[in-house]
């Protein structure tokens, strides 16, 4: 791989320039665009920086944006790294272009509607404002106060939030730094920095299906969009969902245009082994993450050449909205009886059953809703939420629309057993029943054979005293054996296994 450093050559300090926010400014902005447009936006503090306690500030466009509502959620956030400042200015003339076109332009209006659009555009105020008050314009991390002497020292203080994750932490390599004063300082344990915890707590609550993190080439080239992931030495050693992250990531690098004219971005799949917000994001929740590292020549460019790469990067973020609205499914799981929405773990057993990451599949239990992406195909969803009955449901997904499916689940009665088993002359058979029922027993032998079909019916809700003597319908002793009691009520039906002696 061909290295270039560019961060420290000095060219003048083009973050001077009005056009480049301070955060303070970010913080102006967000204000004056949730006063005008009071029903679009949705300004959240997700957490304070690590020193300074600066609010860390996400902003949510979207109709009703008070409300969390069943529609996909995609994430813009920008400088983890304090003076890759660009990512921040493409994030707020974004917010810009959406609120002010609204009003009058469909595409904006469909994506605004329909989606659930999070911009994020200062991770890391404490670093930020160390480069715009021109302290250090090269400045990388946080101000962690590495040595403890209250003071911030630039040669010693520090962490880089972007590999301060927890997922691979042990087993980084490359561009990870133990030591303090290193560039790519890790920190001392994964999320010992408080603007990665609300990074981690805001994907939890949130669960977005596409991140964009943005980044700028202050090491390496530019104008790539990075995506998870390889993981050499590891079985696989591409995710599960490898080739529809790899198609978005492609498809939007095709979007945004080099800026010296020469064609396009392009897309390269990252390291597993590092312990990034890209990483750990698909890890545990499965959220398509890309990084774009935007520009080519440096972190901070010449004031009238960021109007054209806010452009190029713009055609990039109108392409993946309107992508998420066209792919894969989106799920409403709730309870049949209340229909009230439940967190539910949703499984594409075609897919996730290969490896353990993600963690989690998750709807949101505000809304019962989980999307993802998934190429066109057929698959089988496995829907389990805690005290439901698991069910298994068909879905076709075709190419260019989002199928969506409706799952209500069926609460599962407290699972009592037979009792005393194996038996001799008598087994207890409990029930639980939520609602006064009719209880079908039926026994059935080892072959099959149905020995027992009795029905009760119970006028109150509780535990029901239901048992077995041994004798099948015609009051004959059975034989010994083993039987397989079945108990349907309320809808749900319960299957226990009884040894007879
Ligand atoms: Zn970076």
């Amino acid at each position: 791989m061909f290295w270039i450093i560019l961060a420290f050559i000095g060219l003048g300090h083009y973050i001077e320039d009005p056009i480049y926010h301070t955060y303070d400014e970010v913080l102006a902005e967000i204000g004056s665009f949730a006063a005008t447009y009071p029903d679009l936006v949705f300004v959240d503090t997700i957490g304070f920086s690590q020193t300074d306690s600066l609010p860390i500030i996400a902003v949510k466009i979207s109709d009703n944006a008070h409300l969390t509502e069943a529609e996909p959620k995609v994430l813009f956030n920008g400088v983890h790294h304090a003076e890759e400042v660009l990512g921040c200015e493409v994030i707020m003339a974004t917010m810009r272009r959406l609120l002010e076109n609204y009003p009058q332009n469909d595409t904006v209006r469909r994506f605004v509607d329909s989606l659930e659009i999070w911009f994020l555009p200062i991770l890391n105020p404490d670093g930020h404002n160390i480069v715009t008050a021109l302290i250090d314009t090269g400045w990388r991390k946080n101000k962690r106060d590495n040595n403890g002497n209250g003071v911030f020292d630039p040669d010693s203080d520090g962490v880089d939030l972007n590999r301060n994750y927890g997922f691979n932490w042990e087993d980084f390599v490359g561009n990870v730094d133990t030591v303090p004063w290193g560039y790519f300082y890790r920190g001392t344990a994964p999320f010992s920095e408080s603007e990665t915890q609300a990074m981690q707590r805001f994907c939890a609550r949130e669960r977005f299906v596409v991140s964009v993190n943005y980044h700028s080439p202050s090491y390496s080239l530019g104008e790539k969009i990075y995506y998870s992931w390889h993981w050499p030495g590891h079985t696989p050693p591409f995710p599960v969902d490898f080739q529809v992250i790899q198609e978005t990531a492609i498809l939007m690098a095709w979007q945004i245009p080099r800026d010296d004219g020469t064609g396009s971005y392009t897309a390269v799949y990252g390291d597993a082994r590092v312990p990034n917000a890209r990483n750990w994001m698909y890890a545990t929740y499965g959220i398509i993450s890309l990084t774009p590292e935007i520009c080519s020549r440096r972190v901070q460019i010449p004031p009238d050449e960021v109007p054209i790469v806010i452009e190029h990067n713009q055609k990039g973020i109108f392409w993946l909205l309107d992508h998420i609205l066209h792919t894969g499914i989106g799920v409403v799981v709730s309870d049949t009886q209340t229909g009230t929405p439940l967190e539910a773990e949703v499984r594409v057993l075609e897919i996730d059953t290969f490896d353990i990451y993600p963690l989690h599949r998750l709807t949101d239990p505000r809304t019962g809703a989980h999307f993802r992406m998934l190429r066109p195909g057929d698959y089988t969803l496995k829907v389990e939420a805690e005290g439901y009955e698991p069910k298994f449901v068909q879905v076709h997904v075709d190419d260019g629309v989002m199928t969506h499916i409706e799952v209500k689940l069926l609460r599962s009665s407290p699972i009592l057993k037979p009792f005393p088993n194996p038996f001799r002359d008598k087994v207890a058979l409990p029930l639980a029943l939520e609602h006064p029922s009719k209880v079908d027993l039926e026994i059935f032998d080892v072959t099959g054979r149905k020995v027992v079909s009795r029905s009760y019916q119970e006028n109150s809700s509780g535990l029901v005293q239901l048992s077995w003597d041994g004798r099948d319908d015609n009051g004959n002793r059975v034989p010994d054996g083993i039987y397989f009691v079945q108990l349907r009520a309320d809808g749900e039906r319960h299957v226990f296994k009884v040894l007879k002696l």
